[in-house]
């Protein structure tokens, strides 16, 4: 039985527990190498985000089946502790009961509409009851949607062009902030990819993070990620952010914090409650669509309220508010209590101290800082505090630590930037599994 040119796969003649009809090749055994090859000849790379490629670390990325709370199989049947949680988009843990219950018991009346419907209005709600900066929040499909209507939205609530962004920050694939720093001072960036013409980020201003740059009266925005998460994980200086606000203010520029990473990732109100900043926006994504996508733009209702149709600032989209996206977004935000953020402190610092541990006993120099929730991995012998420091750690360490630990089974992201993350699935027994295996893959690395 095939449709199209997917053959069902035949339970008899597969050898492969992690065969499924999507992702079997017909041969009767699903291979990653074999799965990841075919889709090479379809999809650029084999990848729909190149974060996912292994061309940071080398080799082939595993193919997923399926994931349940921390762990995640691959098609051919080997499971690992997940510490990538799709980039910290999953924090219950992957196919939580929860969020398998509401989809389940929505996709039943549609997925779809071009209407309002009561489900994004909650999700708004929720929002911007725990993040009480946002007065109205605005939902779409993704983070990068959500900093390109911040900037545009900046942009035409102040009537000026520059935006001051920070080196080592990601916002998404948005042309105006791809951008590429100079190292040290602030630089007019220059473009960061192939595809982006100079115009597009002649007004970007790339600055290094945590130094409060001057700011200009033509500057509409500054964009920050309030705790760095992109470069590893960097915290705010002391004093930083609350600089960027002052300084904000002092000429009137919007203050907007990239929270796609931290917002209810690091507690019910992102970073601004952790370090009692108010940003005027704020980006979401991630957490709030409980892993299907979703972005959000939240904020002071007086610049909100520019947006269409209440105001000039156009914004659309026919999939957004969706109600798959949002029924998981509230199973989520339902389940994170204050005391979740305090059990999942508690295991970033755990696992922290186990990776400390483990590369201590085999003579690996590593930091593993903790902020909140979210736990970065440097190999080198001082933790970063912006990017030029980051990117003096030592990459090849990483891919070699990045291998050995995906060969005694633990998945953290290809690529020496990312954060660690872990989530309700990362209970007690996972975490102890977690430290064998990291000492033996420590021993591993220095083979
Ligand atoms: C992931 C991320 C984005 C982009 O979100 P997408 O949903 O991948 O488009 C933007 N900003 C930050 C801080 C992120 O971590």
């Amino acid at each position: 039985m095939t449709v199209g040119t997917i053959p069902y796969c035949d339970p008899q003649g597969c050898v492969s527990k992690g065969c499924t009809p999507t992702t079997c090749v017909g041969t009767g055994v699903a291979s990653n190498h074999t799965l990841f090859e075919r889709s090479t000849k379809v999809i650029p790379g084999g990848v729909n985000s190149s974060i996912r490629a292994f061309k940071a670390v080398g080799g082939e990325p595993y193919v997923v089946a399926r994931g349940e709370g921390a762990y995640i199989e691959d098609v051919e049947g080997k499971r690992y502790i997940d510490l990538v949680q799709s980039y910290g988009a999953v924090i219950l843990g992957h196919a939580h009961p929860a969020i398998t219950a509401a989809l389940r018991s929505v996709a039943g009346d549609g997925t779809s509409f071009g209407a309002p419907t009561p489900r994004e209005m909650k999700l708004a709600e929720a929002i911007s009851e725990r993040v009480p900066s946002c007065e109205r929040v605005r939902l779409m499909n993704s983070g990068t949607e959500a900093t390109s209507t911040a900037v545009r939205l900046a942009r035409g609530a102040t009537g000026r062009k520059r935006v001051i962004t920070f080196n080592g920050n990601f916002h998404g694939a948005t042309d105006a902030l791809l951008a590429a720093g100079g190292s040290g001072v602030a630089t007019l960036g220059l473009p960061g990819t192939a595809g982006v013409p100079e115009e597009a980020v002649a007004n970007t201003i790339v600055a290094p993070y945590n130094v409060v740059p001057e700011i200009g009266d033509d500057v509409a925005c500054v964009i920050v990620e309030p705790v760095a998460a992109n470069m590893g994980v960097i915290a705010p200086a002391p004093g930083f952010l609350e600089g960027l606000r002052a300084a904000c203010d002092r000429v009137g520029a919007l203050l907007v914090f990239d929270e796609v990473i931290t917002g209810f990732r690091l507690g019910l109100g992102g970073a601004q409650a952790k370090y009692d900043v108010r940003p005027d926006l704020t980006c979401f994504g991630k957490v709030i669509g409980g892993g299907l996508p979703i972005g959000a733009v939240g904020g002071r209702k007086d610049i909100m309220e520019n947006l269409s149709p209440l105001g000039k600032v156009f914004h659309a989209g026919t999939l957004a508010g969706n109600p798959m996206a949002t029924a998981a977004g509230l199973a989520a935000l339902n389940e994170l209590t204050g005391d979740v953020y305090m059990e999942l402190a508690a295991r970033a610092r755990a696992l922290s101290a186990l990776l400390r541990d483990a590369c201590a006993s085999a003579g690996i120099v590593a930091q593993f800082p903790v902020v909140g929730t979210l736990v970065g991995a440097y190999f080198g012998d001082r933790i970063p505090t912006n990017f030029d420091e980051a990117k003096q750690t030592d990459e090849k360490m990483y891919a070699k630590f990045f291998h050995a630990m995906l060969a005694e089974s633990v998945a953290m992201a290809p690529g020496a930037y990312e954060a660690l993350f872990v989530g309700l699935g990362h209970d007690d027994q996972v975490m102890s599994r977690l430290a064998e295996s990291a000492s033996r893959a420590a021993q591993r690395a220095m083979r």
